[in-house]
């Protein structure tokens, strides 16, 4: 029997935080993922990294798949044997052609199944302070298409009964049509001054709302130079007075995470739950050392130290990767004591359950030399240093000339990221951003390297004195510096900038 099955899931309206958890547990094991251009690409970091992802949205210019097509890939993948997500924006079944593909895939015999989303037509409303129903005001919600044509004969119809339909009514697809479809909806007898709210890119850092009255709207729009994608809410509920505080702290920003993508997802998460529209575009990836046997066999012998440092989180990584494969009981690492630079590093030992004897705040290698000098006597002590091969070794030789046994161990090496699978770099040509966070020098210099045009007023943020230097080398200074050099402190930063 064919084990493919194609799962047609929403993708909501375009914040991340809005695809249901189904959806994110079937894009966590897809083959193959084929989306939309109204599906947000940063979903995509959910699916596995092997995982063939399929582009079948429109762009101006270029060749795009009919639905026919679509329907077709969807078939001929999920023949394959595959796990297919079909992600689209929104719901499916909601002005998507979600039965289309259906159809197709129920009439091939395949198996299928629907992962609802939140469609732009609830959330669009709601992320502009917009209630669709309210007691007492709106007591019916109407959601219509403004794909027909005002002129023909049919559309006239359609929207002159809109304009009488009442209720709140919440139009997709029609914002070019506008000024058709308000003349329609008046000559149908609609009140011209019947409170009017466009919402265009809901719940995305670019959001803009205009409100205004029926008769007006249409030109509003046009002078705004108001492009798709939009909902358009009719109806009381959209006045201006009734509307209900939707943003949070850092609404209406644009940030771009620049980390790898494995150690993304807490920066990005916090800034996202202050309301940013992050997304991520890795610059960085962490690969194996280039000598992995003689890492493994430091590692093995770990317990024979009596200090082991570590100078990075992705160093606490890359040794716990290889020492839980060698040893399945954690208290084979013996009697070693641990030491980090930075509060990071520290925080990552933390996580693993292990107690962190000393910790050098300043992200200086050196400066843990120094703290060890102050600490404790290193005379003859046996001390395996934890560090990627891009580092200089200057923490092993002051520890040597301060009379310790040092060794080091080289656990990986950071290499510039080539793919941009969430279609990052593309986003920022187009839409920009307000802010680049920056959590390392390395990120700094590879995201000059690539270029990249910057769009006027972008500000950066730096995580801290050594990451701002290598900024300096690139004329750039950073709007923002973190405090405390880790997470919380760059998040807490980029709160009090924005705020300010
Ligand atoms: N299935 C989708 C709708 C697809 S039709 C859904 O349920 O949302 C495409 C239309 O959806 C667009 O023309 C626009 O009217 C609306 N839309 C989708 N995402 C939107 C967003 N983030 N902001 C405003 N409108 C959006």
């Amino acid at each position: 029997m064919n084990k493919g099955k194609c799962f047609l899931v929403g993708a909501g309206p375009g914040d991340p935080g809005m695809l249901t958890l189904r959806g994110r547990e079937v894009l966590g094991r897809a083959d193959v993922v084929v989306y939309d251009n109204l599906a947000n690409p940063e979903l995509l970091g959910f699916a596995p990294a092997a995982a063939e992802l399929i582009y079948a949205g429109k762009k101006p210019g270029d060749h795009f798949m009919t639905q026919e097509e679509i329907n077709a890939l969807l078939v001929k993948k999920t023949k394959t044997g595959k796990l297919v997500v079909r992600l689209k924006g929104g719901d499916p079944y909601v002005f998507g052609r979600g039965a289309e593909e259906a159809e197709a895939l129920a009439g091939a015999g395949l198996a299928f199944e629907v992962v609802p989303g939140i469609s732009s037509a609830l959330a669009g409303p709601a992320s502009a302070g917009i209630a669709v129903t309210r007691r007492g005001v709106n007591e019916e919600l109407t959601i219509f298409t403004g794909h027909q044509d005002p002129e023909s004969e049919e559309g006239r119809g359609f929207y002159r009964g809109m304009g009488t339909h009442g209720g709140t009514l919440v139009m997709l697809m029609g914002l070019e049509r506008l000024d058709g479809i308000t003349r329609e909806m008046q000559q149908g007898g609609a009140s011209p001054d019947m409170p009017v709210a466009v919402v265009r890119r809901a719940t995305m850092g670019d959001q803009i709302v205009v409100r205004g009255e029926l008769s007006k709207i249409a030109a509003m729009v046009r002078k705004k130079g108001l492009r798709p994608p939009a909902i358009v809410v009719f109806g009381d509920v959209a006045a201006e007075d009734r509307a209900l505080p939707a943003a949070r702290p850092l609404s209406g920003r644009r940030i771009v995470v620049t980390r790898s993508r494995a150690q993304a997802s807490k920066l990005a998460g916090a800034l996202r739950d202050l309301g940013a529209d992050v997304y991520e575009m890795p610059l960085i990836k962490r690969e194996p050392p280039p000598d992995l046997r003689e890492f493994a066999e430091l590692a093995q012998d770990a317990h024979g130290y009596e200090w082991i440092v570590f100078t990075s989180a992705n160093g606490v990584d890359s040794f716990f990767e290889i020492f839980d494969k060698l040893y399945d009981d954690a208290r084979e690492i013996g009697g070693a004591r641990f030491a980090a630079v930075g509060l990071a590093t520290a925080q990552s030992l933390k996580q693993r359950h292990y107690h962190v004897d000393l910790v050098a705040e300043d992200f200086h290698s050196d400066s843990l030399a120094e703290t060890f000098r102050k600490e404790t006597d290193v005379e003859n002590v046996k001390i395996l240093v934890v560090r990627p091969e891009e580092t200089s070794g200057s923490l092993a030789v002051n520890l040597t000339k301060m009379g310790a046994i040092v060794d080091e161990a080289i656990a990986y090496r950071t290499v510039p990221e080539t793919e941009d699978r969430t279609r990052a770099r593309e986003r920022f040509l187009e839409e920009g951003a307000d802010l680049v966070v920056f959590t390392s020098s390395s990120t700094v210099r590879n995201f000059f390297a690539l270029k990249l045009p910057l769009p006027p007023n972008l500000k950066f943020a730096s995580i801290g004195p050594v990451t701002t230097k290598t900024l300096a080398e690139f004329k750039a200074k950073p709007s923002i510096e973190a405090k405390t050099q880790d997470i919380n402190g760059l998040v807490d930063a980029i709160a009090a900038f924005c705020r300010a």
